[in-house]
C-alpha cells in the first residue's frame, strides 16, 4: 500500500516539556492505525499536528508526498471525531452531517441535492437511517458518535482522525462501536488514525498499532507483531496486562 501521511522527525515542546521527540511514522492509505500509549505519551498532540490544530518545532507532514507542514487545518482535508467534539445542539442530524460541506466557499460547495444523497448514504452506512430529523438532544450517546462518524466522513476526508471517540461512552456501548468502526472501516477504506490508551481496544481494532512512550515512537506493528515480538522492555509492560 503506498504511504498516505508521512510523519518525519517531528518534535514539539510546550513552554519547557518535550512532549514529542524526534518522532517518524509512515501511514498507509486505506489502513486503521492506532496509537497507543498511557496518558501523557503525547499521543493527542501527534493527532492534532496531523490535523492542523497545532504545528510542530522540527519535522515535516507529508500528505501523499506533498508538504503539509504548515498548512491550516481548514486546507488539510481532515475529518475528526474527539470523545468532546459535540454535535451542534440546533441542528438537526441531517445539518450536522452536512456542516462540513454546507461550510465550504459556493463555488466548492456540492448542490444542494448531492448533499442531501451524500447524507442518506452515510445515514445508511451508519444504520440510522430514520433519524435525519432529529436533533441530538433526542439521541444517545453512542448514536451521537456515529453521527460525529458520519460528519468527519461526509467531506471525504483525506485521512480521519478519531481521539478516543468512545471514551465517555459505557463499556457495552464502547465494545459494539469498536466492532461497528471496524466493518464501516472495511467498508469504506478509508485511512484511519485513531488514539486509545486502551490496549484492547487497540488491539481488536487496528491493522497496525504505533506504541507511544513519553513522546517517542517504541514500536510500529501489527497487533500480533507487537505482541508476540515486543521490540522493549515498556512495550511489553504496556501490553503486558491483555497478553
Ligand atoms: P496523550 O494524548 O498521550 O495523553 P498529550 O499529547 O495529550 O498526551 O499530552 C502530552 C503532554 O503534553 C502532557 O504532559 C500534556 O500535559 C502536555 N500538553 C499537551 N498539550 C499542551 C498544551 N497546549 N500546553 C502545554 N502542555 C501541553
Amino acid at each position: 500500500m503506498p504511504t498516505a501521511i508521512r510523519v518525519e522527525g517531528l518534535s514539539k515542546t510546550f513552554d519547557t516539556a518535550a512532549v514529542l521527540h524526534d518522532l517518524s511514522l509512515d501511514v498507509r492509505a486505506g489502513e486503521l492505525i492506532g496509537l497507543l500509549g498511557p496518558s501523557g505519551s503525547g499521543k493527542t498532540t501527534l493527532l492534532r499536528i496531523i490535523a492542523g490544530l497545532d504545528f510542530p518545532d522540527r519535522g515535516r507532514i507529508l500528505f501523499g508526498g506533498d508538504d503539509a507542514t504548515g498548512l491550516p487545518v481548514q486546507k488539510r482535508a481532515v475529518g475528526f471525531v474527539f470523545q468532546h467534539y459535540a454535535l451542534f445542539k440546533h441542528m438537526t442530524v441531517a445539518d450536522n452531517i452536512a456542516y462540513g460541506l454546507n461550510a465550504r466557499a459556493r463555488s466548492e460547495r456540492p448542490p444542494q441535492a448531492e448533499i442531501r444523497r451524500r447524507v442518506g448514504n452515510l445515514l445508511d452506512l451508519i444504520r440510522l437511517s430514520g433519524f435525519a430529523d432529529r436533533y441530538p438532544s433526542q439521541l444517545s450517546g453512542g448514536q451521537r458518535q456515529r453521527i460525529a462518524l458520519a460528519r468527519a466522513l461526509a467531506v471525504e476526508p483525506r485521512v480521519l482522525l478519531l481521539d478516543e471517540p468512545f471514551g465517555a461512552l459505557d463499556a457495552q456501548v464502547r465494545k459494539d462501536l469498536r466492532r461497528w468502526l471496524r466493518e464501516i472501516h472495511d467498508r469504506t477504506g478509508q485511512t484511519t488514525i485513531f488514539v486509545t490508551h486502551d490496549q484492547d481496544e487497540a488491539l481488536e481494532l487496528s491493522d497496525r498499532v504505533a506504541v507511544l512512550d513519553k513522546g517517542r515512537l517504541e514500536q510500529v506493528g501489527t497487533p500480533d507483531e507487537v505482541q508476540d515480538t515486543p521490540v522493549s522492555a515498556t512495550v511489553l509492560r504496556f501490553l503486558g496486562d491483555s497478553i
